[in-house]
């Protein structure tokens, strides 16, 4: 029996690893649950799930929730410091980080000090502070098992490999809903049209990503500290089914990959199961669904975001983490219409511009620099806002 606690439970990564520990009670037990403002989701999955703790980060919510589970054994904190107490508790040998973006970092922290298994889905969490995370769970001997598709094909395929015989992994990237779109049609996009994901369903946050090609950017970033590679060995394709999830091509040529249909409740699953695989009965991928696998170039000069955070990765340092900041700023921004899409990728190489370089950061100097890069970006919206009116 695994006892897992789930960060960010109420969004769309947290709500389908619901669905499989649902589906295997047998396996998997809930200890815990956090959500930050969605009291209502949080309070139906404490009732349907007892687990033993519940955190809501946003503390105008607590009353909330206290209240509703008043005659029920489930203790219930607020704050993100409690996240990052609880998270330790000795009752929990797996933590899930679904939480979205920078929020999620702390807690994840937390948990590896507490020498809890990390299954991974909060990618931000290694393109902030890479580095630093898997240092702290190599010396407490964590294990980190990614959950984001790509990185949870990469795993599979490494599963009996050697790191030292990979010449290069290749990320497959769907190309979002403008794939083969040219600037003077994103030029008008709004984010209902962003939102509209042909192969997942996500999150906002990270639908906005993958319409913008962000996503697979902090993916490569994701994938360099996940297995330790050098930035050159990380090669990004377009293949528009999303059936090939990644890809591993070793030092003799030969190349694995992981397969199957579009469906995060499988690499949640592998990684809250591993090293075990346990059956389901998810719809199975029929190769004559699907004649042809294609496979083509990504557009770096349309998608800009791409180059932007290879850019980010080579500068190293705290480069990866004024990125990630200011694409949170823009990205926030667009998904209430108030700057375009087009800009997005201006605004995040102007903020990468500002924050000073810090060649090796400390958590503080992260901290601060999340701080800064959120300051300047959100100082260059209101100027493009002004010059609009
Ligand atoms: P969602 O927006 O659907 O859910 C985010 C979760 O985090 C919610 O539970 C939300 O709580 C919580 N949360 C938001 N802000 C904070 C905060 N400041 N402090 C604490 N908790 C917070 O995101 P997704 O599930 O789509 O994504 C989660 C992570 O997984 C992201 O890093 C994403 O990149 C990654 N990922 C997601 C995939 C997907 O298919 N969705 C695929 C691969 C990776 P509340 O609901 O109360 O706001
Ligand atoms: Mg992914």
């Amino acid at each position: 029996m695994k006892r897992i606690a789930i960060l960010g439970s109420t969004g769309s990564v947290g709500t389908q690893a619901l669905e499989v520990i649902g589906a295997h009670p047998d396996l998997f037990e809930v200890e815990m649950l956090s959500a930050h403002s969605n009291a209502a989701l949080l309070i139906e999955q404490a009732r349907k799930f007892k687990p033993n703790a519940v955190v809501v980060t946003d503390e105008s919510k607590y009353k909330e929730v206290k209240d509703a589970l008043m005659m029920l054994p489930i203790k219930v904190f607020a704050g993100q410091k409690s996240l990052q107490e609880v998270v330790k508790w000795e009752a929990i040998d797996t933590v899930l980080g679904a939480i979205v973006g920078f929020a999620g970092l702390h807690s994840i922290m937390a948990a590896i000090d507490g020498g809890k298994r990390i299954a991974l889905a909060n990618k931000e969490t290694l393109v902030v502070a890479g580095e630093l995370v898997m240092q702290r769970a190599a010396e407490k001997n964590v294990a980190i098992i990614p959950v984001d598709s790509e990185h949870s094909a990469i795993f599979q395929c490494m599963v009996g490999e050697d790191i030292a015989r990979v010449e290069k992994m290749i990320l497959t990237a769907s190309g979002g809903p403008f794939l083969g779109r040219k600037p003077n049609y994103l030029v008008n996009v709004k984010a209902s049209h962003a939102l509209q994901h042909p192969n997942w369903n996500m999150g906002a946050k990270i639908s906005i990503d993958s319409a913008s090609l962000m996503n697979k950017g902090l993916e490569i970033i994701e994938a360099k500290w996940l297995f330790g590679l050098r930035n050159e060995q990380i090669e990004v394709v377009i293949h528009s089914q999303s059936v090939i999830h990644s890809m591993v091509q070793f030092t003799d040529g030969s190349i694995k990959a992981q397969m199957g249909l579009p469906d995060m409740k499988l690499p949640i699953q592998y990684a809250l199961a591993f090293p075990q695989r346990i059956p389901n009965a998810y719809k199975r991928l029929d190769f004559k669904d699907f004649p042809s696998l294609t496979f083509e170039a990504a557009d770096y000069k349309t998608f800009r975001n791409l180059a932007i955070a290879r850019e980010a990765l080579q500068r190293g340092g705290n480069a990866p983490c004024v990125l990630n900041a200011a694409n949170e700023v823009v990205v926030h921004a667009f998904l209430q219409n108030k700057v375009g899409f087009l800009e997005m990728s201006e605004m995040i190489e102007k903020t990468m511009d500002m924050v000073p370089l810090i060649e090796h950061p400390t958590m503080d100097d992260y901290e601060q620099s999340d701080k800064e890069a959120r300051e300047y970006a959100t100082e260059f919206l209101k100027k493009s806002q002004l010059s609009i009116y």
